[in-house]
């Protein structure tokens, strides 16, 4: 006798195969292997959106499907070094890289429309050579690409190991020469420099050649490395790519870095005039640190959008003491940018706010432009203030302030394009406060007024 589950329509397995892939602990893989009519109807959704962790990326490119996928996200999260044995990890990181390079080869035959790749590993140990090779075989068709490579000054550390220069490969020529193919690109480097938008240097007195690209509608480039937060470590930037990141241990204060953002800055705007026709936003996001002499100043992300030569400003800091998701972040709303909203949650999702939601993580693990997410898919939201009150009763003297003098007290975009933002509270006329981070405001007496 047929079981009940086995009376079920096809457009029934299907939807239940798709809830299954939307949970990153569950499994599909069984399904496919139980009978010839659940295999035809799992293998597209278990091949749609690939995910690669440290957990099955050499399995994946071992056993090559052959399977096209719509999209595939490499995502290798950070190897502990243990101090006392560190040859270990980086037998592990060398490891990787020879997957990097198995896979690289497969992906042209995967199609995949979309790729995100994010690599987060300890210095000095470098995947720009892998990362390159994979970007040299993206197949034509794939017209979405993601790199997010790690701060490798706030990755573990492989203590006793040397860089070697001939596994560095400068990216950024790299990224340029598969720029026209793509509609949307989104870049997380630590290093970054005008050659991933025009070629030839301007100091050789030859005219700076802006890369054309006709397909482009979005560009994101995220020039902050660690998120901005309350301590002067947080918040720091892409630094440019002569700069030899591997002398610069231990790590110092943001402000004591170069930006790579002040000499790109010319380019970005030839880059943005040049393909005014077909880009829809192209938006920087810069990182401002709070300034330790000030007790209310706040460090922020800052949107700098180069089609309408505005910025914004984007506070943040940890309100939730080690929640991983108490991180406040008092975002311009999407429809109108001069209004605020706050939400709470990790600092990634907030990030990926600040970017305007451009790409967003779904809740199986797949980075993907927002425009090719699905009914099905369900991507990692923020909070609302009140949804994250009325679960953990936290709250900050941000809001108190504001509640009391029923003001807002942060500043708020939009601003020129390259503007340095204050980020101190301000104080209302009538109201006053202690010169400490995190004082209450005060009304000042009728008689002293
Ligand atoms: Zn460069």
């Amino acid at each position: 006798m047929d079981s009940p589950i086995a009376k079920l329509g096809p457009e029934i397995l299907l939807e239940i195969f798709e809830w299954l892939s939307r949970d990153r602990s569950a499994t599909l893989v069984p399904s496919v292997l139980c009978c010839r009519k659940w295999q035809s109807l799992v293998t597209p959704v278990l091949y749609s959106d690939v995910v690669l962790t440290n957990n099955n990326i050499a399995k994946f490119a071992g056993n090559s499907p052959g399977h096209e996928v719509r999209s595939l996200t490499i995502r290798l999260d950070p190897i502990l070094v243990d101090p006392s044995n560190p040859s270990e990890a980086k037998q592990i990181v060398e490891s990787r890289l020879k997957v990097l390079i198995l896979l690289g080869l497969r992906i042209p035959r995967m199609r995949p429309k979309a790729l995100s790749i994010s690599i987060d590993f300890a210095t000095p140990l470098t995947a720009s050579r892998e990362v390159s090779s994979i970007l040299d075989h993206l197949p034509t068709c794939c017209t979405s690409l993601e790199v997010h490579v790690s701060d490798v000054r706030h990755g573990g550390v492989i203590p006793g190991f040397t860089a070697d220069p001939r596994t560095d490969v400068h990216l950024c020529d790299t990224i340029r020469t598969i720029l026209p193919q793509l509609q949307h690109l989104r870049l997380h480097l630590p290093r970054l420099c005008s050659a991933i938008f025009s070629s030839g240097q301007p100091s050789q007195n030859a005219p700076r050649q802006v890369v054309r690209t006709p397909m482009l509608k979005t560009c994101i480039i995220d020039f902050s490395m660690r998120p901005p937060g309350p301590s002067s470590y947080s918040g720091a930037w892409a630094i440019p790519c002569n700069e030899d990141t591997t002398q610069i241990l231990p790590i110092p204060p943001a402000s004591q870095l170069p930006s790579a953002l002040p000499p790109v800055v010319p380019v970005l705007k030839d880059f943005a005039r040049v393909n005014s026709a077909n880009i829809e936003r192209f938006w920087i996001i810069d990182v401002e640190s709070r300034d330790p002499s000030c007790p209310n100043s706040w460090a922020a992300w800052v949107r700098r959008d180069f089609m309408t030569n505005t910025s914004f400003p984007i506070p943040a800091t940890n309100i939730g003491g080690f929640r991983l998701d108490g991180w406040l972040a008092r975002v311009p709303s999407p429809i109108s940018p001069n209004k605020t909203q706050d939400w709470l949650a990790t600092p990634s999702i907030l990030q990926s706010l600040a970017e305007g939601s451009t790409w967003v993580g779904t809740t199986s693990g797949a980075i993907l432009p927002i425009t090719m997410i699905r009914e099905h898919q369900d991507i990692l939201k923020a909070r609302t203030r009140e949804s994250f009150q009325k679960q953990t009763r936290i709250s900050c003297m941000l809001w108190r302030n504001e509640d009391e003098t029923g003001e807002k007290l942060l500043p708020k975009g939009p601003g020129k394009l390259m503007q340095q933002w204050n980020l101190s509270e301000t104080t209302p006329n009538g109201w006053t406060r202690d010169a400490y981070h995190g004082s209450p405001m005060v009304r000042i007496p009728y008689d002293e007024v």
